[in-house]
Order: C-alpha cells, then sequence, then structure tokens
C-alpha cells in the first residue's frame, strides 16, 4: 500500500542534526511512521496520497522533546516535604510512597505523561523502583498508560534490596529481596520490551540507588541487562550526603563505585551526576556513560549544579530529566531547556553562555535520544528517522517580538504546542491532548492521592 503523506510547510526548523542544520521557512514531510523528506521552502509539488497539509506559518518545528528521568507514581505525592534535603526528603516520603497500589500508579503515571506530552514530550520514561507486595501488575499499569496516550516510552524496572536493616535508607517493608527483583526485571523484560527500530517500548534494568540497593543487585543487574540486550540506569552522584554515604561504607566515591559493580558503559545512563569531579567527569566520558540532567530537581532538593558544560566538552552523552514530581512539581520538560540553560551560567565559574539556546535545544532533544540508546531513529529531524516532533507557536505574546525562535522557545516563556506528534500520529493540538481527556485524568489522580494521604495517615 502506498505511505500515507503529511505535509509541514511555512515553518522555521531547527532538524538538531549533527550540522545543526536551521531553515528561516522550510517544510517536512511524514511518510507512514517516518520522516520522508526536511528542506528549505515548500515540499516538493509532486507528493503522492496527501492526507494532509499543514501551514507552520509562525511556528517553529523541533524533534519532539524527550524525557530521559522521571519517577510516575509521585505525582500522588507532590507538595509534600517541600524544605528538605535529599535524604531527609526520602525518609520523609518512603512510608507514603510504599503504599501505593497498581490503580494509584496507573492514576499517577497518567498525570505525569498528560503533563509532559502537553509540553512537547514525545517520548517518556519512567524509573519505577518501589513494588510493595501485592500492590498489583504496577510495571503493566504504566506501560498501559503510556500506550493509551500515545507517548513513545521508556520502562526503567528499578528496584530497592536495601533497607534500614542492611544499612540502606528505606524501611524494611518497602524493598524486594535481590532474587525477586532480578526476576521480576527479567520478566518485565521477557513481556514488554520491544528491540524493533519504530518500538513504543522499551525496558531498561534499574536498580535505585547506591543507597537503597546492595552491592550484589548493581552487579548482577548489569549482568542481566547485558545478557538481555537491554540498558541500564540508576541514579549516581546527587548530593554530598551520597557521597559521604559511599565513601564511609565502601571506602570509594560513587562513580568508582559504579565503575566496580560494572555499572559504567555506553548502555548505562545515569540521573543527577552533580558532584563529579575531573576524574569522574573523564570516567564517564571514557565509557560513554550518560547523563540524565534534573536541573530543577536538583535545585527544589538543594543537590547542587551538575557540570553539563564540562561534561559536554569531554564528550559525555547528556538528556534532560523531569526527575519526579516530588522533587519538581511542575512536571513539564520544556520548562526544564530554560533551567538548564539558566541554571548552568550560575555554576561555580559563571560562566556567559555555560550552554546556549541551540545546546539546551539539543540536551532536550538529540542529547535524551543518546542517552535511551535511540539517536538512529529519533532526537532529530532527518529523513528516515521516526516522525516524532512539535510545532511550537512563537507569534503569539509570549513570543511575537523574539526574532530567533530557538531563543524565542528556550529563553521565552514555554512556548504554546500548537500540534505534537508520535510515530506519525498527533497527540497535541492547540495544547490539549486529543488521546485521553485532561479532567478525568486530574480528577482520578487527586481521587488516589487524597486515598494514599488516608491509608498512610490510619497506618
Ligand atoms: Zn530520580
Amino acid at each position: 500500500m502506498a505511505a500515507s503523506r503529511i505535509v509541514i510547510e511555512n515553518c522555521a526548523i531547527a532538524t538538531v542534526d549533527a550540522d545543526d542544520t536551521e531553515y528561516a521557512s522550510g517544510h517536512l514531510v511524514v511518510a507512514d511512521n517516518r520522516i520522508e523528506s526536511v528542506g528549505a521552502g515548500r515540499a516538493p509539488e509532486n507528493l503522492q496520497n496527501v492526507i494532509r497539509r499543514i501551514d507552520g506559518t509562525g511556528h517553529l518545528l523541533t524533534p519532539g522533546l524527550i524525557n530521559t528521568h522521571h519517577h510516575f507514581y509521585q505525582w500522588i505525592t507532590r507538595g509534600l516535604a517541600t524544605d528538605h534535603n535529599l535524604f531527609n526528603w526520602l525518609v520523609a516520603l518512603y512510608p507514603t510512597w510504599a503504599r501505593i497500589d497498581e490503580p494509584m500508579v496507573r492514576a499517577a503515571a497518567q498525570g505525569s505523561l498528560a503533563m509532559m506530552a502537553r509540553g512537547g514530550v514525545t517520548t517518556a520514561m519512567d524509573h519505577h523502583y518501589v513494588y510493595p507486595k501485592g500492590s498489583g501488575d504496577l510495571s503493566g499499569a504504566i506501560i498501559g498508560a503510556a500506550r493509551d496516550m500515545g507517548v513513545r516510552f521508556t520502562l526503567a524496572r528499578g528496584s530497592m534490596d536495601s533497607s534500614e536493616k542492611d544499612g540502606g535508607l528505606p524501611p524494611d517493608f518497602a524493598v524486594e529481596t535481590l532474587e525477586g527483583a532480578l526476576a521480576a526485571t527479567e520478566e518485565t523484560v521477557g513481556k514488554h520490551h520491544d528491540a524493533s527500530f519504530d518500538a513504543m517500548t522499551q525496558i531498561a534494568v534499574a536498580p535505585c540507588s547506591p543507597f537503597s540497593v546492595t552491592t550484589e543487585l548493581l552487579r548482577e543487574g548489569a549482568e542481566l541487562a547485558r545478557r538481555l540486550g537491554v540498558r541500564l540506569h540508576t541514579h549516581g552522584s546527587e548530593t554530598v550526603e551520597e557521597e559521604k554515604f559511599c565513601h564511609e561504607l565502601f571506602g570509594m566515591g560513587p562513580t568508582d563505585y559504579f565503575e566496580s559493580t560494572g555499572f559504567l558503559g555506553e548502555d548505562v545512563w545515569m540521573a543527577h551526576c552533580v558532584h563529579m569531579n575531573d576524574s569522574d567527569i573523564e570516567a564517564f566520558a571514557r565509557t560513554k556513560t550518560g547523563v540524565a540532567h534534573c536541573p530543577s530537581s536538583n535545585a527544589r532538593l538543594a543537590a547542587g549544579i551538575a557540570r553539563v558544560p564540562d561534561m559536554l566538552a569531554a564528550g559525555v552523552p547528556v538528556g534532560l530529566g523531569v526527575d519526579g514530581t516530588a522533587s519538581n512539581e511542575s512536571g513539564e520538560l520544556h520548562t526544564e531547556l530554560r533551567n538548564a540553560l539558566l541554571i548552568n551560567r550560575l555554576n561555580t565559574q559563571h560562566r556567559e553562555a555555560a550552554l546556549n539556546a541551540r545546546q539546551a535545544l539539543r540536551l532536550g532533544t538529540h542529547g535524551g535520544a543518546q542517552v535511551l540508546g535511540r539517536a538512529a531513529q529519533i532526537g532529530s529531524l532527518e529523513a528516515g528517522k521516526l516522525a516524532d516532533f512539535v510545532l511550537w507557536k512563537v507569534d503569539g505574546l509570549g513570543h511575537s517580538t523574539i526574532a530567533d525562535p530557538v531563543t524565542a522557545i528556550v529563553f521565552g516563556a514555554a512556548a504554546p504546542v500548537t500540534a505534537s506528534f508520535v510515530n506519525g500520529k498527533q497527540i497535541v493540538e492547540n495544547n490539549r491532548l486529543l488521546t485521553v481527556d485532561e479532567e478525568s485524568i486530574a480528577r482520578d489522580a487527586r481521587a488516589e492521592a487524597q486515598r494514599l494521604a488516608r491509608i498512610t495517615a490510619q497506618a
């Protein structure tokens, strides 16, 4: 059957390809779920089977945004422990988190996904690591929510097996056993991971953090991921307290500890990486380990500022992350382009243009694709790649006086999303999700948040 085509023209285009190719006025042609062509001026005249033409006048077209770190379940525990650092915040919230169940996780996943998708995210990820006994099929609920919304998705199947009795941070009832966590992770990969070019669902192996998992779970998790051919994810070098914890327990800093467990490599990406010295950055560059930079969450928990410009200069792949919405209540990624840029200019060296607008856009698109291991398929607008893209309105009140459209969407207010496409299908029109009902998601999430608060209060 002949391909169905969608044509978008008369818009500015930032392709975020290797040369940062841009067009002041260009076109993009989609054939089924792939980009067929992108270039300057109007689309070719003689295209067959065009089912839709979109006039992009007054818009900037970019690749869809890619989120590389999140915890969807936290959508129903936002606005708590608002003045705590990481460890105190975790200890305050673990008893609540350990009481989640399948309906709560489903409602929270829908809320997290909707908030991001409405703001131009086309590929989402969820690092889910709380699996209380008897809580139902949490992974299935999360994956189902992403599928229903039409968002491309990576589930990082997390785990915790080191609780208070072992010297870890979580309460004893919040963790799994080593064997249980590994078996459930392998089952999730077998059931849901799709290795194909246009996969909508992928699974990664993701023990939670050095202070909530045993050395064995890190080591055996890395072996499992490599045996199954999937990626590895965890939290690392987030705070000074974590650094101290690693020195006291393992006699080395987090990066050396991760390397000793096999947890560095081109198939690994790690959230935060705030407290990195030169040799840590060198180790990430040497091993091509990726970083999920979460500037708002790091500010919220007073964790510090990641050395993103130094990482990029060293060749470390870096993407952006919302992080869980208990530490970044906004839950949006397009605002993180601006926050990454501004916060990195305030880092210890106070460098002007430590990051510029185009680097910020690259972090949120191509950088995210690299970190998720999908740079061949998504992250830039190039012929042959998957049709994941966003049309940002830049001629309205918030942006019409900024001549450069990339500057407008990064430095300016969060830009309205006129259209967002994933895999050739439109999921957002004029800031509204087409695939799900936002009001009912908001209502369900509120009810589940209240139920969780009630259960926790009674415990
Ligand atoms: Zn996190």
